[in-house]
């Protein structure tokens, strides 16, 4: 129960009280995060993935939640879980996904492991560690006041790190019916800052066709694919405005068939990013007009943004002030950070429900063969995320 606090600049003694609490529970957070990252759970490998969201399904029902899986058919069933709670005050919804980028046989060259004073591990920080800090800040609520001190909605996704396609509905939907949705990503930067704003995220597909010749015996019949889309790429890089937070990156090239040969076709994936939502129709305009510069050639583009960003609203500077003062209250100066990626986050607060996302574990290496977590941040973020719960 969140006390009326007379002076909220003082640090209360109960507060470092509940991080004690997390000490002593410390061990038995890491392990419950090392064993679901021992269970790969790859987006793109629905069997897998399936078991682990079983096995989180039965974690939360043993802490009292009532898990409902939501069944998708390329990726693993969604999970959610609802906890029941002091019923006047609206569910807070903790988002989250248990899917990762890598693909199945990872943990035998990347084994989960502790180093000085890191957990490694394939997912551990973005977000396995997320999942930890629900499930241990749920039991202390649990264990604080006998029941929970409001409705607590879990969703955990299995599409997140592929665009989230076939949950965003749901986690639309269940954000609708909430409060407050906290999003238990990765803090940015090892000082673990929440984060407050995300940039919207697009991709897209730009394909070429020209017209093929035999490189030696008609050069001149030939109008080449590859050509053209190196042009087109100069111009879409000239699309970049780092000022205004518009960002597009050819990242993907492929086309031809053989050196003798002029190609016919080639493509070029792009990832674009925008800071806010009313740059979305510029850049989609600017994309849909280029133009081929070799009129043989002809142009297709596919894709557009699919997470609009995380701006900094009202709704989502309140969450943070909320979780600013509660840090406080143990000696902590909790920081903001505006980040280029997207999540979930993105969704819930683009249809206007207050959001605060960053809030999961605290590391380096998201996606990448060193990522970890620091262990001894996984107390104090537990206790924010339980103060969170129950005044955001
Ligand atoms: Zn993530």
């Amino acid at each position: 129960m969140a006390r009326k606090m007379a002076d909220p600049s003082q640090p209360k003694p109960e507060w470092f009280g509940r991080v004690r609490y997390f000490e002593k529970n410390l061990p038995a957070m890491v392990q419950s995060i090392r064993e679901w990252v021992e269970i790969e759970s790859h987006s793109d490998d629905k069997a897998a993935a399936d078991s682990m969201s079983a096995m989180l399904g039965q974690r939360f029902a043993e802490l009292g939640g009532q898990p409902k899986a939501h069944r998708a058919r390329d990726y693993a069933d969604h999970l959610q879980i609802d906890f029941p709670g002091a019923r006047e005050r609206k569910p807070v919804l903790l988002l989250g996904h248990f899917d990762t980028v890598y693909p199945l046989g990872t943990l035998a060259h990347m084994p989960c492991h502790t180093e000085n004073g890191r957990l490694y591990g394939p997912g551990v920080l973005d977000m396995k560690s997320g999942i930890g800090l629900m499930f241990h800040a749920i039991q202390a609520l649990q264990s604080w006041h006998g029941k929970l001190p409001r409705p607590i909605t879990v969703f955990l996704v299995s599409d997140e790190e592929v665009g989230s396609s076939s949950s965003r509905k749901i986690t639309e939907e269940l954000a609708k019916e909430s409060g407050a949705v906290l999003v238990l990503e990765p803090a940015a930067g090892t000082r673990g800052a929440v984060k407050t704003a995300r940039k919207g995220v697009g991709e897209y597909t730009l394909a070429v066709k020209g017209i093929a010749a035999h490189a030696g015996l008609d050069p001149a019949k030939g109008h080449s694919a590859i050509v053209e889309l190196a042009r087109q790429i100069t111009a879409i890089a000239k699309l970049n405005d780092l000022r205004s937070g518009v960002t597009v990156n050819p990242g993907v090239i492929r086309g031809g068939t053989r050196t003798n040969v002029i190609a016919a076709e080639a493509t070029v994936e792009i990832d674009a990013r925008i800071q806010k939502a009313s740059q979305a129709r510029g850049l989609d305009r600017k994309l849909r007009a280029l133009k081929p510069k070799d009129k043989r050639c002809t142009l297709t583009l596919e894709g557009g943004i699919n997470r609009l960003p995380m701006e900094r609203t009202t709704g989502v500077a309140a969450l943070y002030a909320k979780a600013k003062s509660i840090a406080q209250q143990i000696g902590w100066k909790l920081e903001e950070a505006a980040v280029g990626g997207g999540s979930d986050g993105n969704f819930t607060a683009g249809i206007g429900i207050p959001t605060l996302d960053g809030m999961g574990g605290v590391g380096e290496g998201a996606h990448a063969i060193h990522e970890h977590i620091i262990i001894s941040d996984l107390p104090r973020r537990a206790a924010l995320l339980a103060g969170m719960i129950e005044s955001a």
